[in-house]
């Protein structure tokens, strides 16, 4: 059972001073969900709810998150939710490379610990620590293999509140994912609104991909 590390884990992301973003923290939000999801979603770093609240997605873009798990018959019980910088950059400005690159590990040994056979990237910073210099545009809603998991990349739920002409186009991606996950048997069944997480062994042949691509991060 992951549970002691990972307390550990969220412990030390809470106290965590590597970098300046500490000292102006409310509270650090390591991330939130099931340990034991095959789903893993990530973001880029927590706006001024999150930083509040200590948890991930909780203002206007998790709204829009849960929507998209609903739309699909997931919740956010069933997945696991991270941030690529798990400390909020004053006035939500793009966190540093510096930020990321202290941040990067922390990322890794939840990726480590929960073992997520897909992870979601959610918007163009994100998805860009894992595959640098792509464009979103071109990426999103196409399931790729990163290291021994899958990556799949998406727009960021905001991108919708700013620009509405995206909302189809991540219900699209988002019905994608669903397709993904029941093809993958990823233990989690999305049909219609009431789930049933069977927990089913994850058998997804990943070299079956297109876009094969190793990647170590940042
Ligand atoms: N945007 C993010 O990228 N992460 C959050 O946790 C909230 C908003």
């Amino acid at each position: 059972m992951v549970i002691p590390q990972y307390e550990t884990l969220v412990n030390r992301i809470k106290t965590c001073v590597k970098c300046d973003l500490c000292h102006t923290r409310t509270n650090a939000v390591p991330g939130e969900g099931s340990l034991q999801s095959k789903i893993m979603f990530v973001g880029e770093a927590p706006g001024a709810r999150e930083d509040e609240q200590g948890l991930p997605f909780v203002g206007a873009a998790g709204t829009v998150l849960s929507d998209m798990l609903k739309l699909i018959g997931l919740n956010r019980q069933q997945v696991y939710i991270a941030n690529i910088v798990k400390c909020r950059p004053p006035n939500n400005r793009d966190p540093s490379t510096d930020e990321i690159n202290q941040c990067w590990k922390y990322l890794e040994e939840q990726i480590n610990l929960i073992d997520p056979k897909l992870i979601v990237t959610l918007g163009r910073h994100s998805f860009g620590n894992f595959f640098p210099g792509e464009l979103i545009s071109h990426a999103r809603g196409k399931p790729r293999k990163w290291n021994d998991r899958i990556i799949f990349p998406v727009y960021h739920p905001a991108a919708t509140l700013h620009n509405p002409k995206l909302k189809p186009v991540l219900q699209e991606d988002f019905r994608t994912m669903k397709s993904l996950i029941n093809d993958s048997q990823l233990g989690l069944e999305t049909t219609g609104d009431d789930v049933t997480n069977k927990q089913l062994a994850f058998d997804f042949d990943s070299n079956q991909l297109p876009n094969k691509q190793v990647n170590d991060g940042i």
